[in-house]
């Protein structure tokens, strides 16, 4: 699990705390289904902490890690990013692999996947739609969920939370 953390020196106007040390990057380093193929698979199978090809019943997935973004509506804090992985589809793959060393790589079009993480909402996130966007060298690509899909981490997205609620979806994470 990635972390890296940061702090509200303000009281939050929830809880009346100051959240210190709240997460602002969370995530693990693997695509949720790493843990479900077998060990012959996983032989075959290649994680690196932006990429992971897994050979599964006969046929190969492709995931990707980007960064999810909730923008945070107190200023000192900034973003607070899910670190998750996205499955696409293998032409998407190939053309994320050939444009990986490319400068001009944030130029490229947006492609089409699904979040592959399990995240701490009520409703599930595994499968939404996301669109991938590219961005410069040494960047994560940015993932943007869809405005259409009904699920409260869409508009989370949308339209921001609170340190309040990052510290809640912190510690829903490392209980
Ligand atoms: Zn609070």
């Amino acid at each position: 699990m990635a972390r890296i953390t940061g702090s509200s020196h303000l009281e939050c106007q929830v809880c009346h705390e100051v959240h210190r040390d709240v997460a602002r990057l969370l995530g693990p380093r693997a695509p949720d289904d790493w843990l479900a193929v077998g060990p012959g698979e996983r032989l075959e199978a290649e994680l690196t902490p932006d990429i992971c090809i897994l050979p599964c019943n006969g046929t190969t997935r492709h995931f990707l890690r980007g960064h999810l973004q909730l923008p945070v509506d107190e200023y000192e804090f900034g973003t607070f990013v899910w670190s998750v992985w996205v499955e696409l589809e293998e032409f998407s793959m190939v053309a994320v692999a050939r444009t990986w060393s490319d400068p001009n790589r944030a130029a490229m079009s947006p492609l089409v996947g699904r979040l592959a993480t399990e995240l701490p909402y009520e409703q599930p996130t595994k499968g939404l739609p996301v669109s991938v966007h590219t961005r410069d060298l040494g960047q994560v690509p940015l993932l943007m969920l869809y405005p259409g899909t009904q699920h409260s981490i869409v508009a989370e997205q949308r339209e921001g939370i609170a340190v309040h609620r990052a510290a809640e979806l912190a510690g829903l994470v490392w209980r």
